[in-house]
């Protein structure tokens, strides 16, 4: 590859840590191309969320979360997981701390002052920024070399490389970038792509009451756990929070169930969740202070008087039990402890935090490169995984990215 010139498309994470490899090793010529006016415009939106560039379990954990794709994906993880992430934003400049949850973030929590100090370490190695440059595909009768078409503001214009990176990534948010429109292209070239669906994404529930969605849109459930089961026997259970929309749930509590959610709902219809509002009692300590008498009190004050449930977690009783909830204090114990919420659609991709689907991997070398299409290397959200929020995404984005462009030098 010495004196090659390689194209790299999307600005991304994923885009700009190919950049960084293919720059760094010296003797190629690397040229970004990025749809929008500016590189990166995700990875900037995640600062406003603290930038979980990682996260500090041990590295058999971490590569567990990548369900179906875990080996595939531990063995880009091996060659840069979470520890060279927190190495490398470091060598920006940028410290990072291990959170309570043991996600890692930088010390300011902002993602714009180390995307500043990347590029700007990129420029200087060479790498060459073409802005505002839309990939439209090959030019016809390109023989088999990679002569990419773009759209400019001023006209169509072509690039000629002897390798290509593809970064594009998902195509949630379509307005920072990603949209997805490269899957008709290479599927035109015959790439294999399973569908692009939501993922880490909410959900609709099958009625919330007028009412409820004036007083309660916006507002969190706070230490409640959440239970599901599928078809096939997978088990979820976990304690934390999450929040009511105008016309379901979402937050991080069901992003980390999203994946087996959406696929009992697109196998069955809908999916039952179970919602625990004190996970901290059990049954029969919720039976005992239901049960107790309430004298005159109404069964809102004894329910706060007596378990703390109050605002929401009161409310939400009501939602599903209507005024039935008063009659019967088994009922009611009963549901607190496992109420269920009936989810009939995962929101819409563009909502969603990311992709699942995307590039087949069996389609590809070891070292991503497609192979019905020497030359053509694909990382990052694009390509067909998935995994929870805790900055699984970011590394394992990263991860794919070292391990394309390393395929692209060892060509040389
Ligand atoms: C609100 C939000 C918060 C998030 N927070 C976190 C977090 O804290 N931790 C974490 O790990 N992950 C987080 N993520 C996910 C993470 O940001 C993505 O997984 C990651 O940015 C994907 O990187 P990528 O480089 O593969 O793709 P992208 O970041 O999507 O970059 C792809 C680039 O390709 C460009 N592009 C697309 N199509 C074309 C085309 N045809 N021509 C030219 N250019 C094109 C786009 O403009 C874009 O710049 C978050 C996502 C969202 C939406």
């Amino acid at each position: 590859m010495k004196n090659s010139r390689i194209a790299i498309v999307g600005g991304g994470p994923a885009g700009l840590m190919a950049a960084e490899v293919l720059s760094r090793a010296g003797g190629v010529q690397v040229d970004l191309f990025d749809a929008m006016p500016s590189a990166a415009r995700k990875f900037l939106l995640a600062g406003r969320g603290g930038l979980n560039l990682t996260h500090s379990e041990p590295f058999e954990h971490f590569a567990a979360r990548f369900g179906s794709r875990s080996s595939q994906v531990e063995r880009w993880l091996s060659r840069f997981g979470p520890d060279q992430v927190r190495g490398w934003a470091s060598g920006l400049g940028i410290e990072t701390f291990v959170g309570s949850s043991g996600r890692v973030f930088p010390r300011d929590m902002k993602a714009a002052p180390l995307l500043r100090s990347w590029i700007h370490r990129l420029r200087s190695a060479g790498v060459r920024f073409h802005m505002r440059h839309r990939w439209l595909g090959w030019s016809e009768g390109d023989g088999g070399r990679h002569v990419l078409r773009f759209g400019a503001a001023d006209g169509e214009t072509v690039f000629e490389a002897d390798a290509v990176l593809l970064a594009l990534g998902g195509a949630s948010w379509p307005r920072l970038g990603s949209d997805g429109t490269w899957v008709d292209i290479l599927q035109r070239r015959g790439v294999d792509i399973a569908p692009l669906q939501p993922a880490n994404c909410g959900f609709d529930v099958e009625r919330w009451t007028p009412h409820f969605i004036e007083r309660f849109a916006g507002q969190p459930f706070k230490s409640v756990a959440i239970a599901f089961e599928d078809r096939q026997g997978h088990r979820f259970e976990r304690k934390g929070e999450f929040v009511v929309t105008a016309t379901g749930i979402e937050g991080s509590l069901v992003y980390a169930v999203s994946s087996l959610l959406r696929d009992e709902i697109a196998a069955a219809g809908e999916a039952t969740l179970w919602l625990d509002l004190l996970p901290d009692k059990s049954t029969a300590q919720v039976l005992a202070a239901v049960s107790h008498p309430r004298g005159a009190r109404s069964l809102g004050s004894h329910l706060k008087g007596r378990l703390g449930l109050e605002g929401i977690k009161s409310a939400v009783l009501y939602e599903v039990l209507g005024s039935q909830a008063v009659h019967s204090p088994e009922t009611l114990a009963a549901t607190i402890k496992h109420l269920p919420i009936r989810l009939v659609a995962p929101r819409p991709i563009d909502e969603a935090i990311s992709t699942a689907g995307g590039v087949r991997l069996e389609g590809l070398d070891d070292r991503l490169m497609c192979r019905n299409l020497p030359g053509l290397y694909v990382a990052g959200e694009m390509l067909d995984w998935e995994a929870p929020t805790g900055g699984y995404l970011l590394t394992a984005c990263v991860a794919s990215a070292v391990m394309a462009a390393d395929g692209i030098l060892a060509e040389g």
